[in-house]
């Protein structure tokens, strides 16, 4: 068919450095990554790579894996090697644990400049050996961990102080030439977050890694994040993100794309428009557009479906969709590309469009 421009987006991307994380291009013009964190013992290889494998068949672009002790940075070659996606260790406090990422062919290491009293006279190693294995780093500056001096100059942790923060941190490793990295400044409060990063997007051109930290269960934090990483990526602010829930990891990746893909910044897979149905719905809208949801779950295609509850917004929508159903008497008018192509009892219209749809999957995957 014709070639079609580009989805509009809000904002044209902040001009940050390209950095690699492993095989995953952060920053410049690369797509913004969505990055999850595994919660299992990475002690236990096993259920770690496993988890992994969840992760990446989710759509998650780059993970992260703990290394709180020797047995976890033990782990790490194991990990690093078996992936399918870059796998970056996150480290606190201990050096050693970086140097040992670093030999375990992880793509990159997190260091947090919170516990840089333990860091700063390693600085220089660090950057030598992460440069010399083609390793990057993110400085990850949290809330809940700011620097005591910081703390003590800002009272809090504004989002000055996370700035601030970052940017000392930056400037250690930019004294010995490495400048690999990107940064995050989280913190709980989007209202703080957005504030923090749109001071350090205007401060640096470093690729900035977004998260709301603690964001909480996954309907609190599915909106935290959502609100504020909006905010920030419709002003072009962001290279890579990751959504935290109090929730399994496949679920932040979700969340994850649903924003990007939201935003026009991923291109859009399934999507159900279904109407929030009212007082004039001839059919329970809620029911058919979760079984039509579940139904079509795994669709990776970009593909419109309607779920209409009667015929004032139905037909409209429907025919704007590539495939879809406007409900009323007891029946179904089932629309595909604008077109009625048949008309169906009500009993039968979720297996219809579920028919229709994986029909026209498999049509756009083969094209
Ligand atoms: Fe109500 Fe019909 Fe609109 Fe659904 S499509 S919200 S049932 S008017």
């Amino acid at each position: 068919g014709m070639p079609s421009a580009p989805p509009p987006v809000l904002s044209p991307r902040r001009k940050s450095r390209q950095i690699k994380v492993g095989s995953v291009a952060v920053g410049g013009d690369a797509p913004v990554s969505v990055q999850s964190m595994t919660t299992t013992l990475t002690a236990d290889v096993n259920s770690t790579l496993q988890q992994i494998a969840e992760l990446t068949a989710s759509g998650c672009d780059i993970v992260r894996v703990a290394c709180p002790s020797q047995d976890d940075a033990d782990a790490l070659p194991a990990i690093a090697r078996k992936s399918q996606i870059p796998v970056i260790a996150d480290i606190h406090f201990q050096p050693k644990y970086v140097f040992a990422a670093i030999d375990a062919g992880c793509a990159a290491v997190r260091v947090n400049p919170g516990n840089i009293k333990a860091f700063d006279d390693k600085v220089g190693e660090i950057a030598r050996a992460a440069a010399d294995a083609g390793v990057s780093i993110r400085i990850g500056v949290n809330a809940g961990s700011l620097d005591k001096r910081l703390l003590a100059k800002y009272g809090k942790a504004t989002p000055e102080a996370l700035v601030e923060s970052a940017l000392n941190e930056a400037a250690l490793f930019e004294e010995h030439g490495f400048r690999d990295f990107k940064i995050s400044v989280k913190h709980n409060d989007p209202v703080i977050m957005v504030r923090a990063y749109e001071l350090l997007a205007e401060a640096c051109d470093y690729p900035l890694h977004l998260g709301v930290t603690e964001a909480g269960p996954a309907f609190q934090g599915t909106i935290k994040s959502s609100v504020a990483f909006g905010a920030l990526l419709a002003k072009g602010i962001g290279d890579t993100i990751r959504v935290s829930l109090s929730a399994p990891p496949v679920e932040e990746v979700k969340v994850g794309l649903q924003i990007l893909e939201s935003l026009n910044l991923r291109q859009r897979r399934l999507e159900i428009v279904s109407c929030p149905s009212c007082g004039r719905a001839q059919v329970d809208v809620y029911s058919l557009a979760e079984k039509v949801t579940a139904g079509l779950e795994g669709v990776e295609v970009p593909l419109r479906v309607a779920v209409m509850g009667c015929v004032v917004n139905g037909p409209g929508e429907a025919r704007e969709a590539d495939l879809g159903v406007a409900s009323g008497n007891g029946k179904g008018q089932i629309f595909v590309k604008g077109e009625v192509i048949k008309t169906v009892p009500e009993s039968q219209i979720v297996e219809t469009l579920i028919e229709e749809a994986l029909r026209m999957a498999e049509e756009m995957t083969a094209a």
